[in-house]
């Protein structure tokens, strides 16, 4: 079995039969699912008698009913110990047991698209449906043993074609107009079960990921029931179930071979030249705060678990797309001639910080390069010097090139999304970026940080201009304010605004200076509370836009602290 990562995903589409319309959000949990649709040979194994019409072991089974495919999951799951989900008397589902049966509408659209919102798992072009599917184009008018067409992307075959599979609900033509978000199971009540994926007699517009069947009778596909076979599905055991499937003879895990694997990961940009800033003696903003956090990943077993992400080189295209050409190059200048700051005492500097500030952007673009391609889910880029005071054209408050607003622009131009989200919770108002977009609808800032403190900027009233009017957001909070505040904050503000936003990317200038033991800051965020706005931001990624999220650090300034609630806020990340 292949064991299927919860997750969401738009079901239906708008572009096919009036049945898969409106295209829904849904949830779906973790689940087990069969790689194979269940072949003849495994039907006798319970000595069943094999209804299939052409005959052969390796084949899969057909011209079975739905009944009989659910009796077929209670016999599979009590031979191997497993509680059986049938009801064999009202055949109805109970979905809390831990044995065999068939899946959810949801989870087998969900599991055919393998993350995919495309036609097919693979994409738009029909022509290549040959390489994935027996269909009516290339079957020769039978059935062929399972699994010799090229697997979906999360290891399961024969999705698109080979024999239409039942599914454990109810057909109804409009259930999509008032389906569950959350795993939902179809209506309580109908007269035909649902059928899902081409079968070998199918069109090539049957076999689509989203397309509905019902009755074999009446669908266009002419579905005969020598068309019709199942494959089963599990609950996730708990962790540490012995009665997980990989111990059983099918059982294999997702993870063990499916490339897409790396898809469940967040990635970690770090790179040793972070260190080579050297900021004055005593300064708290040190490369041992890069240091402390790598070193507290390693020790708690995290560090393995991520994936790694390089900074990438950055030409200065991105950087004049924030800053002005003539700062840029008053910046390299400083660095390299041993100037001790730029533009103020409080941006010191040493002779290698204009490259190591490049490839705090750098890194930033790595991240946000490597969640497009799908490498990583999301990513945590513990760069510095931070970024989120940064002008135009004057260094400010650490900080030398504004990294979380470069990497906003580089989401747009190189990668065409449109509506950035950043959301800024460093203790410190996040000035150079509110500047960056004032005036711009197309970014929501949402900055929540202690007032009235350093950079004197962020009351409420500033709320954009122009055409950007309130897409600015700045939450303000007296000095000593905690956990509870944030996340008020973050509930009643932050959500409700996200949301309706509707971002394409989720950009987050992690600060930790809020945290109770920062050197810098009065507030009195626990490492916990760090963990709970990070859960907060990435179910507002998840709902808008499958989970895509940067967090950039900024400030965070006791060591122990800021390692703590780094690991807790990447340890969210990664669930
Ligand atoms: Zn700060």
């Amino acid at each position: 079995m292949v064991k299927i990562p919860g997750g969401w995903f738009d079901m239906g589409s708008n572009s096919g039969s009036p049945d898969e319309s409106p295209v829904h959000r849904v949830w779906v949990s973790s689940f087990w699912m069969d790689r194979l649709e269940v072949i003849q040979e495994q039907f006798e194994k319970y000595q069943l008698p094999d209804p299939s019409h052409f005959k052969n072991p390796k084949n899969p089974l057909e011209q079975i009913n739905w009944t009989d495919a659910a009796l077929y999951c209670n016999d599979r799951s009590r031979a191997e110990g497993f509680e059986p989900c049938y009801d064999e008397e009202t055949w109805e589902c109970n979905f809390g047991g831990n044995g065999y049966r068939l899946p959810t509408e949801a989870e087998w659209e969900y599991a055919c698209r393998a993350g995919n919102g495309t036609k097919f798992s693979f994409g738009n072009d029909v022509r290549k449906l040959k390489t994935f599917a027996w269909f009516a184009e290339n079957s020769s008018g039978k059935t062929h043993p399972v699994g010799q067409k090229k697997p979906n992307p999360w290891g399961l075959y024969d999705m698109h074609g080979s024999v239409s599979e039942w599914c454990n609900d109810f057909y109804s033509e409009d259930y999509y107009k008032h389906s569950l978000e959350k795993d939902p199971k179809g209506p309580d009540k109908g007269k035909e079960k649902v059928l899902r994926g081409g079968a070998w007699n199918s069109s090539a517009e049957s076999c689509r990921s989203a397309y509905r069947a019902s009755d074999p009778s009446i669908n266009d596909t002419c579905l005969a029931s020598d068309a019709i076979g199942f494959r089963c599905v599990r609950a996730t055991p708990l962790r540490g179930d012995p009665n997980a499937p990989a111990n059983t003879s099918t059982g294999e895990d997702m993870t063990k071979e499916n490339p897409s694997k790396k898809a469940l990961k967040t990635g970690f940009v770090y790179d040793d030249i972070y260190l080579e800033h050297k900021t004055t003696i005593g300064h708290p903003e040190a490369p041992l705060r890069l240091v402390a956090i790598v070193e507290r990943l390693k020790a708690t077993g995290l560090y393995s678990q991520l994936f790694k992400l390089s900074p990438k080189h950055v030409s200065s295209k991105w950087l004049t797309m924030v800053h002005t050409p003539e700062y840029v190059e008053r910046a390299k200048e400083s660095c390299e001639g041993g100037v001790g700051y730029l533009d103020s005492m409080d941006v010191p500097i040493s002779p290698k910080s204009y490259e190591v500030a490049l490839a705090a952007v750098g890194g930033v673009l790595s991240a946000i390069d490597a969640v497009m391609e799908k490498k990583v889910t999301n990513a945590f880029c513990a760069v510095r010097p931070p970024g989120h005071h940064a002008l135009k054209d004057k260094a400010m408050g650490f900080c030398i090139f504004n990294n979380i607003a470069i990497g906003t622009r580089y989401l747009q131009k190189k990668h065409s999304l449109t509506k950035i989200l950043i959301v800024d919770w460093d203790v410190h108002h996040g000035n150079g970026t509110q500047a960056e977009f004032y005036d711009d609808p197309s970014v929501l800032y949402f900055g929540v940080h202690q007032y009235p403190f350093y950079p004197g900027t962020g009351s409420e009233a500033e709320k954009g201009s122009g055409k950007g009017l309130n897409y600015n957001i700045n939450v303000p909070l007296p000095a000593g304010s905690g956990d509870a505040d944030y996340v008020k904050v973050f509930k009643e503000e932050l959500e409700p605004a996200a949301l309706s936003f509707s971002p394409d990317f989720v950009l987050i200038s992690a600060g930790f200076d809020a945290h109770k033991d920062d050197l810098l800051g009065g507030m009195k965020v626990t490492t916990e509370g760090f963990a709970q706005l990070t859960q907060i931001i990435k179910e507002i990624a998840e709902k808008c836009c499958e989970g895509r999220l940067v967090s950039i650090l900024e400030g965070g300034y006791g060591l122990d602290g800021l390692a703590a609630s780094v690991e807790a806020h990447i340890q969210v990340l990664m669930r």
